[in-house]
C-alpha cells in the first residue's frame, strides 16, 4: 500500500462536473491542479494574485519558476462534505491534485491509515462543509421568510 493517501474527489464548475484523484500532502502548502487537467476539463485559468515560487511534492522539485496561474473557485466534493477551494495550475502529471497543509489545518480531518479512509469530524466542518446543512438553513430561511 502507498504510503501516501489518495482521495476520490467530485470536481463541479456550473455544469461540468468530474472525478479526481487528490493527494494529501502535508509538505505543500496551497492546494493545486495538474495543467493537463485544467486543459482535459476546460477549466477557466486567471492569473494568480499572489505568485509562489517552486513548490515540492516530497522534496522534489515540480516546476521551475513562479506559478502565475490558478483556477477560479469550484466545488470540491468528497463524500457529503462539500466546500469551494481554488487551485494554483501547475505541472505534476502524477498529482493531478494535491490538498495541501492549509486545507488539512482548515478542515482537520481524522485519517484512518489503516483503511486510507477519512472523515470530518471538526467543528469547522460540522458548521462549514456538509450539504444537508446547507439544505436544512436554506429551508429555514424559507419558512421564517
Ligand atoms: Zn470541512
Amino acid at each position: 500500500m502507498s504510503r501516501t493517501l489518495w482521495l476520490t474527489v467530485e470536481i463541479r464548475l456550473g455544469r461540468r462536473q468530474f472525478f479526481e484523484q487528490a493527494m494529501v500532502d502535508s509538505g505543500s502548502y496551497r492546494n493545486s491542479i495538474d495543467r493537463s487537467v485544467v486543459l482535459r476539463e476546460k477549466l477557466p485559468i486567471r492569473n494568480n494574485i499572489f505568485p509562489l515560487m517552486l513548490e515540492t511534492v516530497d522534496g522534489r522539485p515540480l516546476i521551475n519558476g513562479p506559478i502565475t496561474k490558478e483556477t477560479p473557485p469550484v466545488e470540491v466534493k468528497i463524500g457529503n462534505h462539500v466546500e469551494e477551494l481554488q487551485f494554483d495550475i501547475i505541472h505534476a502529471p502524477r498529482y493531478p491534485l494535491i490538498l495541501g497543509i492549509h486545507w488539512l489545518e482548515t478542515h482537520d480531518p481524522n485519517i484512518e491509515w489503516s483503511t486510507r479512509t477519512v472523515s470530518f469530524p471538526s467543528r469547522y466542518c460540522h458548521y462549514n462543509c456538509f450539504r444537508h446543512r446547507w439544505n436544512r438553513r436554506r429551508r429555514d430561511e424559507i419558512i421564517a421568510g
